[in-house]
């Protein structure tokens, strides 16, 4: 059975967006590519090796799934990283693979540790922390064990970046909110590093932030939709 409707791609128009974007997102700041949602709906397969060839070496998933597409897809050593759901059981995987996983709860982290003990790999970790979104993040208690559990694993858990994710910047009515989110988050990324913890990478924005509201970029943008063309939403567009 054939599909009647077809997704054509093309490389050109690719890489003029991806030359946009990093012309607007400046210097500087590291680009990852989002892929999740099969890259939204355009395929991984097709996807990342044509985002390899206009010089992108980061991709972002939710899943592991996605992350094992890419691995597929992949023609480069390009980064990959999860930032979402992984199950227990696969995570010795992932640390085998290099695979970069966000850490929002204890449990994750402790086995990412003993992954990497028995892999011999370094764990490669994202802390992901809670900036008022309420959604996935560490906080109080789950961050003080968190960072117990980093000082006790030693060499074998590798805090690559530190994030959160910054809602709702497609529209100028959550402003403050973003505001207190960004406020939140340089805060809690400045008591890690006082704490001794090396944070790595800071990443807090999706597209519609990276666009229009600079100071939000800090060291990565996490970049989805704007890839393809699209503007988060009509207002990012005119500011
Ligand atoms: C989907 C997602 C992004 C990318 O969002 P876009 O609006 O498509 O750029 C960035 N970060 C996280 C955590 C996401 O889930």
């Amino acid at each position: 059975m054939k599909s009647p409707s077809s997704i054509e791609l093309s490389r050109e128009a690719l890489r003029g967006n991806l030359r946009f974007l990093r012309r607007v997102i400046g210097p500087g700041v590291q680009f990852c590519s989002v892929v999740k949602g099969d890259a939204y709906g355009h395929g991984i397969r097709q996807f990342v090796p044509m985002a390899e060839d206009c010089g992108v070496r980061r991709f972002a998933v939710f899943d592991a799934t996605e992350a094992a597409a890419v691995l597929r897809a992949r023609r480069t050593d390009c980064d990959v990283m999860i930032m979402g759901h992984i199950d227990p059981q696969d995570l010795p995987w992932a640390v085998r693979e290099g695979i970069a996983v966000w850490v929002f709860d204890g449990r994750r982290l402790a086995a990412m540790a003993d992954a990497a003990e028995t892999v011999g790999r370094p764990a490669r970790v994202h802390l992901e922390l809670e900036t008022g979104l309420h959604r996935t993040g560490l906080e109080g208690h789950a961050l003080a064990g968190a960072i117990a559990r980093i000082r006790r694993a030693g060499a074998h858990v590798i805090v690559e970046g530190v994030c959160t994710h910054l809602a709702g910047a497609e529209s100028a009515a959550n402003a403050m909110r973003v505001q207190e989110q960004l406020r939140s988050f340089v805060t809690a990324c400045a008591d890690l590093a006082a704490q001794g913890i090396p944070i790595g990478l800071r990443h807090a924005v999706c597209s519609a932030a990276a666009l229009t509201l600079p100071q939000t970029r800090m060291d990565l943008v996490r970049v989805g939709i704007a890839q393809f063309g699209f503007w988060p939403s009509t207002e990012t567009r005119i500011q």
